[in-house]
């Protein structure tokens, strides 16, 4: 018999980045939620670390962009990458990457910053911010029932726990279990090749002093490996592709992972211990479907890209800050659950597009001036679905629509950044509610406010700002609460008929 049974609005099955940002959105909008995760701890073992500048822009409507940055490293190796026939080789290139890791297009850089950390610093946040955070406990399965989801968990101590929920989530990463238990499959080209990371302690801060970067291809011991920084001082991370004919996992003792390294560093007398290793494979597919009645995939667990443009645990963080405010409004009643519909309609392309952006970007990494924004496919998504009105415009087509953007505030897309007289960005106004943009010099603000009531916060914008809103002759912008145009009025004055009637299609009515 189950050791406890308590209901919540929501429970998230996993812990990684994904699950932990989306209890963080969660408490932001008040609601409660339980996290279960059944390893004891945060990621021990680096995978990840570019956080782009839309995670940084959720996370920081979130409150949690300061944690995310202190524990971010130095930014100015990340402009270089290395190719050699060795980490030490005499002989190297250290080419500079083509692009700057900060955009005008954002209030926020990319931030580089170990995923280990991240994920401590979100669960840290997590806590903090009231969810019930709950590492050390396995979900095993569910039951669905009319009005509910019961989530049949095994805590720490080996007891069974039942847990009453309004939806459920599956943030439990690439082999996770309830979405293929859901007959949900994958699309894409899948498994696209066999990796090994091997994890060393090496004293090499001295050597690679006239070299250091954030990505170091080497030659040594085959070609496609690399070292990824970690902290450029101790701890070196050596990706390399796998033989999986002639190179089983048990072939890798701690003593093949050393000789494996000592090649690639290209100076036997190094001295190299051994931390660790992974095998993965780089994949990139989508889900059919990110949801199932009460039931919502997020993540890896929906998606996965190769590493190549560091595109993964942000666009998992991008469907966090996509399903935070819809749950939150179905379930605070202030919209109708037609509205979660739409995270999938919105989030599966989004998602398509980043795995398929990963291979054409690994595919030109090597490249002299190749490109890694990726803007086109973090800050330029845009959503399609029922809950957006339509203006009428059509999308701009991008020579590159990879790592081109061009900002607009049609609806589907995100709200543009504009600095402000007073250093703010226009995103400011963005993160807890619908708002209605309209230019300062509309005169009737607070008769708008008075019209629309509770449904948003009218807010203006400077004639300087208007123009990047579409909005410099007049008219509305309608933002949701994670920083989206649901609908944009151009031609006249902001009506409120025009607002209430937009609003209502965007929270699915
Ligand atoms: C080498 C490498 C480099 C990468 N670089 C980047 C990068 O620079 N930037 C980037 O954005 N992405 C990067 N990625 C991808 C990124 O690591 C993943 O996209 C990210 O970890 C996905 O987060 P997640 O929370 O969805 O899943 P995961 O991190 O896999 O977390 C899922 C969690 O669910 C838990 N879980 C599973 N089943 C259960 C269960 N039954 N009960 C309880 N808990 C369960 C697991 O233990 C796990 O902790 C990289 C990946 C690799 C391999």
């Amino acid at each position: 018999m189950p050791s406890s049974s308590k209901h919540v609005a929501v429970v998230i099955v996993g812990g990684g980045p994904v699950g932990l940002s989306l209890a963080i959105g969660l408490r932001h909008f008040g609601v409660d939620c339980v996290l279960v995760e059944k390893h004891a701890s945060t990621l021990g073992f680096p995978k990840g670390r570019v956080v782009n500048p839309r995670s940084m822009e959720i996370f920081s409507q979130w409150g949690v962009a300061d944690r995310i940055h202190a524990q971010g490293v130095e930014i100015e190796p990340a402009t270089f990458g290395f190719l050699g026939e060795t980490l030490l080789a005499s002989e190297f290139r250290r080419i500079e990457f083509a692009e700057p890791l900060s955009t005008p297009m954002s209030p926020q850089e990319w931030v580089l910053c170990p995923q280990e950390r991240v994920e401590r610093a979100l669960r840290e946040a997590a806590e903090e911010a009231d969810a019930d955070v709950r590492f050390g406990h396995r979900f095993v399965s569910f039951t669905s029932e009319n009005d509910s989801v019961v989530a049949h968990i095994v805590d720490a101590r080996g007891e069974p726990i039942e847990l009453r929920c309004d939806y459920l989530v599956a943030a439990d990463g690439s082999r996770g279990a309830i979405g293929p238990s859901l007959g949900i499959g994958f699309e894409g080209p899948g498994v696209v090749g066999e990796s090994i990371s091997i994890l060393v302690d090496a004293p090499l801060r001295e050597r690679i002093a006239d070299r250091v970067s954030v990505l170091y291809g080497v030659q040594r011991p085959r070609p496609g490996g690399g070292f990824a920084m970690v902290d450029n001082d101790r701890q070196w991370l050596l990706m390399l592709p796998r033989d999986v004919e002639h190179e089983p996992p048990e072939s890798f003792t701690p003593d093949r992972c050393v000789e494996l390294v000592a090649a690639a560093i290209g100076d036997d007398s190094v001295p190299i211990t051994y931390l660790g290793h992974r095998l993965w494979q780089p994949t990139a597919r989508w889900a059919s479907a990110m949801s199932a009645g009460r039931i919502f995939l997020a993540g890896d667990a929906a998606h996965s890209t190769t590493p190549a443009g560091g595109l993964g645990m942000n666009a998992g963080v991008a469907d966090a800050g996509n399903l935070a405010w819809k749950l939150a409004w179905v379930l605070r009643c202030q919209a109708d659950a037609a509205l979660l519909d739409s995270y999938d309609l919105e989030r599966r392309p989004a998602a398509r597009r980043s795995a398929e952006a990963s291979l054409a970007i690994g595919a030109a990494v090597r490249e002299p001036g190749a490109r890694r924004s990726a803007l086109g496919v973090t800050l330029g998504i845009e959503y399609e679905s029922p809950t957006i009105t339509p203006d009428g415009t059509t999308a701009t087509r991008l020579a590159d629509g990879i790592h081109d953007y061009e900002p607009t505030a049609r609806p589907g897309g995100r709200a543009p950044h504009v600095r402000l007289a007073d250093g703010a960005s226009t995103l400011d106004m963005f993160g807890s509610e619908f708002v209605v943009v309209v230019r300062d010099d509309y005169g009737m603000t607070s008769h708008l406010q008075n019209e629309i009531g509770g449904l948003a916060r009218v807010a203006e914008i400077p004639a300087s700002a208007a123009d990047a809103y579409g909005i410099s002759g007049g008219g509305f912008v309608l933002v949701r609460p994670d920083g989206y145009v649901a609908a944009r009025g151009r031609n006249s004055d902001a009506s409120a008929r025009d607002i209430v009637a937009a609003w209502h299609r965007a929270v699915g009515r």
